[in-house]
């Protein structure tokens, strides 16, 4: 049988003669050597690995939690999301208007004003024509200052679109996905109407 090559020991680096095929290590000492830093080599991987399933867990777990809260809140949590982002549309839609009702202008707080009450009116909570920007005096104090909200809501809407709000209304039957689909729809529009004044 020829006489292999020789090659270098991957653990001294000295260089030997291999007596069967596939060695690469010179000797038994440099043989145990190699299976140890294997062993250990093997043990960490395995550590990572378990280390990395327990963040994914830990991760799952937090997700599933968050879940959780979400689904025991109350449905009031949901319709004054949805109200916040509605009321934080009109008000961006009218930031250049004066209040609806004093048409005053002023550097204090500005409300999203409805006409027709969202406690006597519920179907009209989300309804763009019944809300209009306000400010806290005549949204607070004043209770809309509706008789002046009259006239000017008529003058900016028109009298066809005050009629229809005037008029009946069905009381849609809306649940917890509604209400996130319309704070949605509406972070969406005010999203966009942001952009269309960059533009
Ligand atoms: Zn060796
Ligand atoms: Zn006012």
């Amino acid at each position: 049988m020829a006489k292999k090559p020789r090659r270098k020991c991957i653990h001294c680096r000295e260089w030997f003669h291999p007596v069967r095929d596939g060695q690469v290590v010179c000797c038994y000492v440099c043989a145990s050597a190699v299976g140890k830093e294997q062993t250990a080599k093997n043990k960490a991987d395995a550590m990572r690995a378990e280390k990395k399933r327990q963040r994914e867990e830990e991760k799952e777990q937090r997700a599933r939690q968050a879940e959780r809260r979400q689904a025991v809140k109350p449905l009031s949590y949901f319709i004054k999301q949805a109200q916040q982002a509605f009321n934080e549309f009109i008000r961006y839609r009218d930031r250049h208007m004066p209040c609806i009702s004093c048409g005053r202008y002023h550097d204090g707080q500005y409300h999203a004003g409805h006409f027709r009450t969202t406690g006597a009116n519920p179907e009209l909570r989300f309804d763009e024509d019944n809300c209009h920007k306000q400010c806290s005096v005549c949204n607070n104090h004043l209770s809309g200052n509706l008789t002046a909200y009259r006239p000017a809501l008529i003058a900016k809407i028109g009298q066809a679109r005050f009629d229809a709000l005037m008029g009946p209304h069905e009381l849609p039957k809306w649940k917890r996905d509604d209400y996130i689909r319309i704070r949605g729809e509406y972070r969406a529009k005010l999203k966009a109407l942001k952009q269309q004044e960059a533009a």
